[in-house]
């Protein structure tokens, strides 16, 4: 059933457990991560980023997501990841998203907290969550302009000034494919689950260890994005196919929904989350 990531995260919050945020495309990746949750009674969010809208446009995305989480028998929110524009937010609201995230976090404090008040403002009155950024999880690109870890004395008058109902931190995580082993600063993470009742958010989960992703939920982490290991075990499933067997579209769709399901699986299994649907 489709709800929004509001209603899921405040569950996660009062059971202690975290859920999937996975940035799903295609029919291989959405089929294979809803069927993972549907398999593990587990409550789960299912997206697109404004960086993957040129694999698949936001309409079409939407549509699919739409279908998957209708005839679904867990809860599911469709979230839009990394909007940077308010064009796009307010597109995906109108569209019927029930949940998204307005990035902002590159911009000083005080402009960060103005937009975000603005397009919390236009999400709420249409029922939708919204999730913002303070500090800064840095991407895997040459412009971004540096990593920024979240200040615990900021986060009660962010979200208090803003309204956001989930709020991503940076306590060591980055984007993508990491290039030394992270660090996650957990005194920090606890530090601000203190302050605040907001769900809290992980980017750049992708190449954390389990312990890493069991102690992020034990000391308040609500929602865990993933997408990189999701999106390269779908694609190494297709290679090893396709070079050992054979290369027809229909029998390597199989086996990439297959590869998407169980990477999916491994990661909701360190959430705590099975059985709370
Ligand atoms: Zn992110």
């Amino acid at each position: 059933m489709l709800v929004t990531s509001k209603e899921i995260l405040q569950d996660a919050r009062v059971r202690h457990y975290g859920v999937g945020m996975f940035n799903t495309f295609n029919t291989e990746m959405a089929l294979g991560v809803m069927e993972a949750a549907e398999e593990l009674r587990a409550p789960v969010i299912i997206g697109t980023a404004e960086a993957l809208l040129h694999c698949c446009d936001l309409d079409l995305t939407f549509s699919m997501l739409k279908c998957l989480a209708d005839r679904a028998r867990v809860p599911v929110a469709i979230h839009l990841d990394h909007g940077f524009t308010e064009s796009l937010i307010k597109k995906a609201i109108d569209m019927g998203f029930t949940s998204v995230m307005f990035d902002q976090s590159e911009l000083p404090y005080q402009q960060n907290v103005d937009n975000l008040r603005r397009m919390a403002d236009y999400a709420h009155q249409r029922g939708v969550s919204i999730e913002g950024e303070l500090g800064h999880v840095v991407f895997d690109s040459a412009e971004d302009t540096g990593y920024a870890y979240t200040k615990p004395e900021d986060v009660a008058d962010f979200v208090h000034r803003t309204g956001v109902d989930a709020l991503a931190i940076a306590i060591g995580t980055a984007h993508g494919v990491y290039k030394e082993v992270p660090v996650l600063d957990l005194e920090r993470l606890r530090a601000i689950r203190k302050v605040t009742d907001a769900a809290l958010v992980l980017h750049g989960g992708s190449g954390l260890s389990d312990d890493d992703f069991r102690n992020v939920v034990r000391d308040g982490i609500q929602k865990i994005n993933i997408y990189t290991d999701v999106s390269f075990a779908t694609s190494q499933a297709a290679h090893d196919w396709v070079a050992a067997h054979d290369p027809r579209i229909e029998n390597v769709s199989v086996k990439m929904r297959e590869a998407a399901r169980d990477a999916a699986i491994k990661k909701l299994l360190l959430f705590n989350c099975q059985g709370k649907a």
